[in-house]
This record gives structure tokens, sequence and C-alpha cells, in this order.
């Protein structure tokens, strides 16, 4: 009997794709959007593929109804993609695909394509920049496997030019009627990227896929990049799914950016899916950056990668930084700040140049507390501190987002002795307000940069050197040339040092390295002090030495001490409840059921360091092997065990590769 049973994903939360009878459907159609009856009314579905025989009875099988486009908007080898990505993480494969689509194309409505751009006379595109002797031996190396699959890891300190690499690379592609995947961590903080890809490419056109583009922009761009219009394609980790029919080149800019691993909802990693679509098209895969994640740094090490290495900054005079640890201990401090650095800071304003103050907010927001009972603002619903909002006269919870007005006395004690702890921007910018009332200070961070135009009109203000002294979280470590910027003090950095999650270091090193990485760009030496009372820690001492290689070595040989990734492969699951009883038994009653197998190792379930989230209580229960071919076979037979297991107090979730823990 010829395939009959049309296989259509639904958005729905069930792992497999859904049976319905083919009808007039043929292969043609696969990546097809469907109308199909479901339960009482209608849902859109995708057409994936076909079967021959179903689990259902025949008179249970239904038609489909319309279809709705004319040409598939998935292609076979995007659907693979998603299938793959589905299957990996443990994610149902409508949910994945419905994730990856486009707001306007989950609804049942045609596409109304867009009108055909007027022809209009192109600018010229600007010159390229002859490349350096370093740049030039990466872009031989990445060209001579043109069509061919190779991830390469570019690690290239900060300043190397490795933007200009990527886009000699591109022109070759473009010069080959090939298409370019270009992934970058957060688009809108990079308008730069987008300004210089057009100045250079102003004849193709450039798809760009982020939150922040409208839904119908988003839609026709994604169109465009199926049809192979668009040359390029420039977006934060979603558009990893876009479907481009002559893709040829990709590149994952920033690769050891968090924001790469999608945590809420669907999860899944961009970069690792980027290397994966780069074998499934043969093509070279380009992660670039100037603190690898320790998994890129290991693939390379041990030949996975090709790893490529620029070790001096392109522009001709800029060097790098100075890096200088303040020792703290028994430094009387003014507010978090160290004579030291407030002495560095006024300088640095005398000769008119610009400062950033970095805080390492993570796990470390300012909070409110009791100098007489020791009292502290906790959030109600969560096991997280409130964050004093001064401005707003406010606390909030980040993690629920529950606000409480500002306590005149102490709810515990009565006491009137409440003060801030904990250095915050708003905290440190009030006290560089009292120490320099002339600078000119500029905030940024996720409160008063969060929107795109608030951001564009900062940078302004930086770029023009307005603004003097600025005072910024993560968010300004990242990739930005400011070329005035001399002076980077980083305050709150031993924070990550307490934390307990086993990445805190790796994410503290390539933020300090990042942000000193922002001084000193252009012509001006830059200088960088950190204030630390851990001066001896091996961690600031290879930063002083601009040394990426020996701490990540020295911390790739404690993973593999302790057992972690690298050198191990771990799933979690995550369960929550009202009370962390019931999560912990849930967790404990599926550990049960785990299959023996002597290369697996499978932990008590804990509590979550954050024990307490939007008034449920959480627990984890983490499972390990040396082999990630082991471990998902082991976890597919697992999860077929569980298939039945239903506990109407408990909300759980597999998470594949945790990051978080
Ligand atoms: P990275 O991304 O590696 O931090 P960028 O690509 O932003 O570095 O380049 C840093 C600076 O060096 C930029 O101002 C860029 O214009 C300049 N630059 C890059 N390549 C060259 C080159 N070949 N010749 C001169 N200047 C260059
Ligand atoms: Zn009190
Ligand atoms: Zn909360």
């Amino acid at each position: 009997m010829p395939a009959h049973i049309a296989l259509i994903a639904l958005d729905i939360p069930l792992a497999e794709p859904f049976d319905y009878l083919a009808g007039p459907l043929t292969n043609a159609d696969i990546g097809c959007r469907v109308l199909v009856p479901f339960g009482r009314g209608h849902r859109t579905g995708v057409l994936i593929g076909f079967r021959s025989d179903s689990a259902l009875m025949a008179e249970q099988l239904k038609p489909t109804d319309d279809k709705l486009d004319e040409v598939p908007i998935l292609h076979q080898e995007t659907i693979e993609l998603l299938q793959f990505a589905s299957q990996y993480y443990q994610q149902p494969v409508g949910q994945m695909l419905f994730a990856a689509l486009p707001n306007l194309l989950r609804k049942p409505r045609k596409p109304n394509l867009p009108r055909r751009r007027k022809a209009v006379t192109l600018p010229a595109a600007a010159p390229p920049l002859p490349l350096t002797t370093e740049q030039e031996a990466a872009y031989t190396d990445i060209m001579s496997r043109l069509g061919r699959f190779q991830p390469f890891l570019l690690h290239g300190i900060t300043g190397s030019g490795k933007t200009e690499v990527y886009l000699h690379l591109i022109e070759q592609v473009m010069a080959r009627q090939g298409q370019v995947l270009m992934l970058v961590p957060e688009i809108r903080l990079t308008p730069q990227l987008s300004a210089r890809l057009t100045e250079r490419f102003p004849q193709h056109r450039i798809a760009i896929s982020h939150s922040d583009i409208s839904a119908a922009r988003r839609m026709h761009d994604w169109l465009a990049a199926g049809r192979g219009d668009a040359a390029i394609v420039l977006g934060t980790r979603l558009a990893v799914f876009t479907p481009m029919p002559r893709l040829q080149l990709i590149i994952v800019d920033e690769e050891h950016d968090a924001s790469f691993q999608q945590q809420d909802g669907l999860r899944y990693s961009a970069r690792d899916l980027a290397v994966f679509r780069g074998r499934q098209r043969q093509c070279p895969v380009i992660l670039g950056s100037a603190t690898p994640a320790l998994e890129s740094w290991f693939n390379a090490r041990n030949g996975k990668y090709q790893l490529l290495q620029m070790r001096q900054r392109a522009h001709v005079d800029a060097q790098l930084p100075q890096v200088n640890l303040i020792d703290l201990r028994g430094q009387s401090l003014r507010n978090d700040i160290s004579p030291l650095l407030i002495a560095a800071i006024r300088k640095n304003l005398q000769r008119g140049e610009q400062s950033l103050l970095f805080i390492n907010r993570r796990g470390y927001a300012p909070t409110l507390y009791c100098a007489d009972c020791g009292w502290i603002a906790g959030c109600s619903r969560c096991s997280s501190k409130l964050v004093l909002h001064k401005a707003a006269h406010e606390l909030r919870c980040h993690h629920c987002g529950l606000t409480r007005p500002l306590p005149s006395v102490c709810p515990d004690c009565a006491s009137h002795a409440l003060n801030p702890a904990g250095a915050g921007t708003q905290r440190l910018e009030s006290t560089l307000e009292q120490l320099f009332p002339d600078a000119h200070i500029l905030r940024i961070d996720s409160d008063t940069a969060g929107s795109p135009r608030q951001w564009q009109r900062m940078r302004d203000a930086i770029l023009t050197g307005e603004a003097n002294l600025l005072i910024g979280t993560q968010l300004l470590s990242k990739g930005h040339d400011f070329p005035n910027l001399t002076l980077v003090g980083v305050v709150g950095a031993d924070n990550a040092l307490y934390s307990t999650d086993f990445r805190a270091n790796e994410r503290l090193f390539s933020q300090l390295i990042q942000v000193g990485g922002r001084a000193g760009r252009a012509g001006q030496p830059g200088q960088v002090l950190i204030q630390t009372a851990w001066p001896q820690h091996p961690l600031f001492q290879a930063i002083s030495q601009h040394d990426y290689a020996s701490y990540a070595e020295q911390m790739l040989s404690e993973r593999e001490m302790a057992g972690f990734p690298p050198y191990q492969f771990m799933v979690a699951i995550r369960a929550e409840a009202e009370q962390l009883e019931l999560a912990l038994q849930f967790l404990q009653r599926i550990r049960n059921l785990a299959p023996a197998d002597a290369e697996i190792t499978v932990f008590d379930p804990v509590a979550e360091s954050m024990l307490r989230k939007s008034n449920r209580e959480r627990a984890l229960l983490l499972a390990q092997a040396k082999s990630r071919a082991q471990l998902h076979a082991w976890l597919s037979t697992w999860l077929t065990k569980l298939s039945g297991i239903h506990d109407r107090n408990v909300r759980w979730k597999i998470d594949v590769d945790p990051q978080q823990l």
C-alpha cells in the first residue's frame, strides 16, 4: 500500500506528530502548512512527512482540510534539523517547530507576499580593510574548507578583528551565490554589525531575525531567506532554524555567550545546533570568541574543532589594556569603591577620557537589610532577595516579579536602620554622583537600556564622548567598540567565587576579559582595575596576564577531577510542586524506575539552589555519563518507562545539557 498517512506537526506538547489521511497531499507539499480538524475545531499544522500505516484505526483517521501554502515554508532540511533538536533535547516536535516559525505563520492565514522592491540605485559598497597577517591566515584556512563540513573555533583576543575576517568570508560566499547565517547573542545591542553588513553588501538582501523585529518584517525575511532571496541572515538563537536553500557558511559570534542557550520553555543550544546544521549541510561553521566556552575549547583541543588563533589587536596602535588588581583586604571602602579606584577615575576625568565601572551583578543585586536585627528583604514567594529599586521606591523580585513598597521601618524590629546591602548599579551611581559631581554619568543596565531606542541614545552619548563616566553590567561587556574608553574598574567580582554553580568561575573569567577588552581599543592605552579580596586567585592572575589558555586549562583539569562537563554529559529532570517534599518524592519515584546501567551515574534528588520560584518549590535530579550516546540511549529507555507516570501536584521537565545548576 502506498504511503497514505500524513504526519502533521501541531503546536501541542506531545512527542510525536499527528496522523491524518494524506488525501491529495504529495511529497512536494512537505513543509507546507495545512489546516486540520482537531477536537471540535481546527488547527494549523505543518506537513512533515508520510508513512504507510498508523496505530489508529482507519475510521479514526481524518482527512486534512485546506492547504495554506503554495510553496513549502519549511524545507526538508529544516524539518530534519527540527526533528533532531526535538529528539536530542526531548522536546515535543510540534512545539519545537512552531517555536521556530515567525508568529504570523503560526496562524491559519496565507502569507501575503511582499511587494517587489522597486529598483533603486544602490550605494557603492564600503571597501574591505586589507587583512592583517593573522586575519589572513584564519581567512585562508576557512576558505579552503568552503563546501565541506568543518567547525572552526576562532579564538581571537578582543579587538583582533574577527568581524573583518567574517566580512571577507561573506564576500566570497556572496560571489558564489551562497547564503550566510550569522548568529549573535543580542542583536539589539550590536546595531553596528547590521550597519556594517549593509555598508559592505548593499546589493544583497539582509534578513534580520530577533524579537524586536516587527511580526510582518520577521515573516517576510523568513520567507525571503527560504526562497534564497536574502543572502545573509543575521539573528539571535532562533535564527538557527531559518530555512536557507543556498547556505554555505555559518558564523556564531561570541559563541561563549549564555544567550545561545534557550532556558525557558523549549530548551536548546543554538550554538550546538549550528554545528549540527553545518554537518547536515556540509559547510564550515565558525565559532568566534575572545573567551571560548570551555566546551568549545575542549573540542578544539581534542581535534573536533579546528583552532584558529589571533593574538594581536588589528588596529595598528591598539594594545591590550594593562590589568591591575586592587587588594581589598584591609581597605576602607566608600560604598564599595576603593580609594585607589577613586583616584584613577579622577585622573581619567581630568585627562578628558572615558571610564567604565563594571559591576558583576549576577546573584548580587542590592537588597535592603536591617543593621539592628539583621533582617533582609526576601521574597515571600521565592527563596531570593528582593531587589531595591530606589527610583521607583519599590522592592522587586527578579525571579517572580513580586513588588513591594519600600518599608520605612524594619518589619521585624521596627528599627529605622534600614540600609541597602550589596552594590547595585543604582547605588554605585549615587556614590559616583557624590564623588564626581561634575562628571556626566551614564548608567547602562537592563532598566535604563532595555529598549533598542534607549540603547541607541546611550550609545551615541558614549561614542560622542558626551558621557564620561559609565556604569554598566554584563550588557556592556558584549562586543562593543568604544574608542574613547581608557579605564575599566571592576567591583563585586568576588561574588562569583562564592557561587555554588560550577560554571560561575568560567562566566566571571569570560566577563572580565570581555569587559577589560573594551578599554583602549583605539589609539590610547587602556587600564583595567579589578577590586578583589583574592588577588592571588589563579583566575585574576590569568586575567592580569591576558592568558585565556592557562586558566582554561586549569578549569578543565578541575572539571575532569570533579567529573563535570565537558568530561561528562548531563541531563537534569526538574520538578516543582507546592512543597519541596512533593517534588523530591516525585523525583525519587521516577529515579526508582531508572534502568540500571554501570556507565550512568544517577544522583539523589536535591533541592534547586534557588528553591522557591513563583510560590513553587523546585528540585532537581541529575544523571551523567562519560558517553553522550550512552546517556541518550539510556534516557530514552527511561523516558518510555515514565510515559504513564503522572502526579497532578508536580510539574516536571527534562533539561538536556543543563546550564544552570
Ligand atoms: P573583535 O570582534 O575581534 O573584537 P573587531 O572586528 O571589532 O574586533 O575589530 C576591532 C577594531 O579593529 C575595529 O575598529 C576594526 O575596524 C579594526 N580592524 C579590524 N581589522 C582591521 C584591519 N585589517 N586593519 C585595520 N583595522 C582593522
Ligand atoms: Zn530589624
Ligand atoms: Zn519572587
